[in-house]
Parts: C-alpha cells; sequence; structure tokens
C-alpha cells in the first residue's frame, strides 16, 4: 500500500493533470493499492477565501470570482473528464452550492471560519472527482472516497485537530479489494458532530500522512513542482540544491522554519510509524527527490538553512524584571491566552530583557496583551514599554551532525560577520539540531548565501 499525495501545482491545468495520472499510473504498476490524495488546484483556495471576503466584506464583485472559479472547474471537466457525465454534475452541483453559500455571506456580510471551512473544502471536493475521472479515462480503475467520512476532528474551524482513535477506525474498514486506487480530497475533514472542518492551511500533506500512518503505508510520496526539499530556497541562494536525504526531525525543523515543500505536521504521523517519506517532482518524476526518515546524510555537517520573513522582534526589558520569577509565565502566558505564536525566545543571563520573534500580523495583539498584563509593572517604572523592531526575519540553520560537534556555530556567525551581516538575537535549543537568529529582512539573501557557501560549497579536491 502507498499513498501519494499531489500537490495544487501538479493539479493546475490538463497538461499538469495529464503528468500526475501518469505518475497515478506507474505507481500502480508497483504497488496494487493506493491512496492518491489531492488538493485543490493550484490557487483555488486562495481565490476561494479572496471570494468569500470580498462576499463578508459586501463586495458586489464577489460574483465575478464566483464565476471565475465556476468556470475554471468547468473547463478543467471539459478537458480532463471529457464526457463523465457523472462527475460533471458532481463538479456543477458543488460549484451551484459554493455559489448559493457565498450568496448567504454577503446577505449576512458576515464570514464565520466554520463557513470558511465548508467554502474552502470545495476545491478539494472537486480536484479529487476530476482526477478520478481522469485516472478512469486512462482505464484505471479509480474510486472518489471522500476523507471527509474517514478523517474526524474537533471544531477547530480553519485547524482542526485529528481524533486518531476515531480516523483510525474508520480508516482500517477501508476494503481496497472493490477499487484499488481510491482518489480523496487533502485538507478536508469532518467533526464528530457531522461539520466540515479543514486541517490548516496546505494541510494535504497532512491528511496523506494520517491516512499513511492508519493504512501502515510502506511509503508515503508528496508530488510537488520542485526536485525535493532544497539545502535553501532557490529563490534567495541560486546554488540551492534538492536533499537527498534527511531524518524526521530534520524535516520538521526546516518545515517549521519556513520551508514550504512540507507542511510541518506532516513528519509526526509517519515518523511514529517509521513509515519514509518522500518528496518528488511531478515534472520531473525519475528523479529520486528527497528522502525523509529515521536517518540523516551522515558525511553532512548541516542539512539545510531555511527562512521565516515578515517577523517582528519584541523585547520587554526593564529593572523589575531581574531576579523575579513568574515574569516570563506571565508574559508567555499572555501571549498564549491572545493566540500569539512565538517562533523563537531568548533572554539574557541578566534576565534584564526578554525578547521573542512573532508574525507581523500579530504584533497589535502582543503589545496590547503585554501592556494589559504589566500595567502595574509599567506604571511603576519596573518594566518598559515594548519594543517592536519590524522587517525582521528568522533564519535557521537545521541539521543532526551538528549535534556536539563543536565549531558550527563559529564558522555559521563567522561567515556572517565576513558578509557585513548583523545578528539581533541567537537561540540555539538543547538539542543542538537548530541554531536559529533573528536578522533584518535586507540582510536575508547575503546571511542564507554566505551560510550556504561555506556549507555546501564542494570542497575542491
Ligand atoms: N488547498 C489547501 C491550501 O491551499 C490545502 C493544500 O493545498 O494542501 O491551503
Ligand atoms: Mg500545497
Amino acid at each position: 500500500m502507498r499513498v501519494i499525495k499531489f500537490g495544487g501545482s501538479s493539479l493546475a491545468d490538463a497538461p499538469a493533470v495529464d503528468q500526475a495520472v501518469s505518475v497515478i499510473q506507474n505507481t500502480y504498476r508497483d504497488d496494487p493499492s493506493l491512496c492518491v490524495v489531492v488538493s485543490a488546484a493550484g490557487g483555488v483556495t486562495d481565490e476561494i477565501i479572496a471570494t468569500a471576503r470580498l462576499a463578508s466584506g459586501k463586495r458586489i464583485e464577489y460574483k465575478d470570482h464566483l464565476s471565475k472559479l465556476r468556470k475554471r472547474q468547468m473547463s478543467m471537466v471539459s478537458t480532463i473528464a471529457r464526457g463523465d457525465r457523472d462527475v460533471s454534475d458532481l463538479v456543477q452541483e458543488l460549484c451551484l452550492e459554493f455559489s448559493s453559500i457565498c450568496d448567504g455571506v454577503y446577505a449576512l456580510g458576515e464570514l464565520s471560519a466554520k463557513v470558511l471551512d465548508r467554502l474552502m473544502s470545495f476545491g478539494e471536493l472537486c480536484s479529487a472527482h476530476l482526477i478520478a475521472a481522469a485516472c478512469r479515462q486512462k482505464g484505471l480503475d479509480a474510486r472518489f472516497e471522500d476523507t471527509r467520512d474517514l478523517i474526524v476532528t474537533d471544531e477547530h474551524f480553519g485547524r482542526a485537530r485529528v481524533d486518531f482513535g476515531a480516523t483510525n477506525e474508520r480508516m482500517r474498514r477501508l476494503d481496497f479489494m472493490d477499487a484499488p486506487i481510491r482518489i480523496m480530497p487533502g485538507f478536508v475533514a469532518r467533526s464528530a458532530n457531522g461539520r466540515i472542518t479543514t486541517l490548516g492551511r496546505n494541510g494535504s500533506d497532512y491528511t496523506a500522512a494520517i491516512i499513511g500512518a492508519a493504512l501502515d503505508a510502506g511509503v508515503v510520496e508528496i508530488w510537488t513542482d520542485v526536485d525535493g526539499v532544497m539545502t535553501a530556497n532557490p529563490e534567495y541562494v541560486a546554488n540551492a540544491s534538492p536533499i537527498e536525504q534527511m531524518s524526521y526531525v530534520e524535516a520538521m525543523e526546516l518545515s517549521h522554519f519556513g520551508a514550504h515543500v512540507l507542511h510541518s505536521p506532516t513528519i509526526q504521523p509517519v515518523k511514529e510509524k517509521h513509515i519514509p517519506l518522500r518528496v518528488c517532482n511531478t515534472f520531473h518524476p525519475e528523479f529520486k527527490g528527497t528522502l525523509v526518515g529515521e536517518q540523516g546524510e551522515a558525511n553532512r555537517i548541516i542539512t539545510g538553512i531555511s527562512i521565516i520573513d515578515d517577523v517582528s522582534f519584541i523585547r520587554v526589558e526593564g529593572s523589575g524584571m531581574v531576579g523575579v520569577f513568574g515574569v516570563a509565565g506571565r508574559l508567555f502566558s499572555a501571549m498564549a491566552v491572545h493566540e500569539v505564536n512565538l517562533m523563537m525566545i531568548s533572554q539574557g543571563s541578566s534576565e534584564h530583557s526578554i525578547c521573542f520573534a512573532i508574525q507581523s500580523s500579530d504584533v497589535q495583539r502582543a503589545v496590547l496583551a503585554i501592556e494589559k498584563e504589566f500595567e502595574p509593572e509599567m506604571k511603576a517604572h519596573m518594566v518598559d514599554a515594548p519594543v517592536v523592531e519590524k522587517d525582521m526575519c528568522v533564519l535557521a540553520v537545521v541539521g543532526e551532525n551538528m549535534r556536539r560537534q563543536p565549531g558550527i556555530s563559529g564558522m555559521v556567525f563567522g561567515s556572517l560577520g565576513s558578509a557585513g551581516v548583523n545578528v539581533v538575537s541567537i537561540a540555539q535549543g538543547s538539542s543542538e539540531r537548530n541554531i536559529s537568529m533573528v536578522i533584518y529582512k535586507a540582510d536575508a539573501v547575503p546571511a542564507m548565501n554566505a551560510i550556504h557557501e561555506v556549507f555546501f560549497t564542494p570542497n575542491p579536491d
């Protein structure tokens, strides 16, 4: 049993779908039962969100977006699912339902996370019906299988949490005897109360991992439009190259720190079951891509460099923080209560200041929360008003082999020094697999290139 997942770019238009179907055909030759998880066609989820927001903002242009979306899906039906009346009717029905929910959103001028999940689910549902039809056209015994009936979640709309007990039980009831290839919409699920939920943006990778783990798949493959996970983002580093092999932990660290090829929660289910995960390129299928498993590459010091841009850095300082217990606890609880995600934290041993990096969109919430929590101390001049630095990014250097190896951080920071990059803050977790730092956004390109050159330039001899 194998689980293969196709991302939006592998399903964006008819030629891409042809490529994906030929990958399915080839895989089916090696493996007689197959779960194929699909994303919405490239750009569709963003377009759905944009349409829904226009409608809730009482902007009548949502109608134009609606008709563009419908046209795109129906033209996919006519080129990909030629003559498949059932699929054409199904997609048509989905489009109608989608329009009437958007009309409701417009009438009310309101869009809840619950309704948005319902709307977003249409992208993956249409995709799955279309790919199932495209497979059948090529003579494959493929059937649409609704993941909403298989994956059970809570009702945390927008990023629902999976009930693995209930999900695994349902998954194990799947019988591949009647149809060996199942085409499944990624990203979507349903709560125990029957409400449609989604697993978070880019969550189709996660769907594939959940299914792979439940069915004890031999491998989970993520088919995308690049040659695997890269040593660095090629938009920043021209010499970036695909990583052949890496460990689950390295994959988790890299995806968490902005390497967008893998959605970070994806790793946990396959890691627990020791299932290998491969990242492959739909448009370059003979290339072996990146293998994620127990082991990384033995002869490499670092595995990759990744970056999260659009970060802000907040510094909380004050004489009243030195030697006082509970300050960090109060600060971080306030962030948790206001749902601010902390990417990186550092506190010098003088205890005079605590700094952390957050997404820029969270700044206002974070500042208000700090001001409220420390109002008495601020009035007494024991804690200063928080200082916010914008236009920053977090850069992370990741690698299993950095552990217990002296000199690595020297090489990292030495290269940054030579490139004239100012490092604002540094954190290294005690796992020693990740050195993270906050730098100015303007320094992102020179910083990534300087580190990449030191660790990835092949030795001339
Ligand atoms: N279509 C969803 C998104 O764009 C899920 C996915 O592509 O994995 O976020
Ligand atoms: Mg995606």
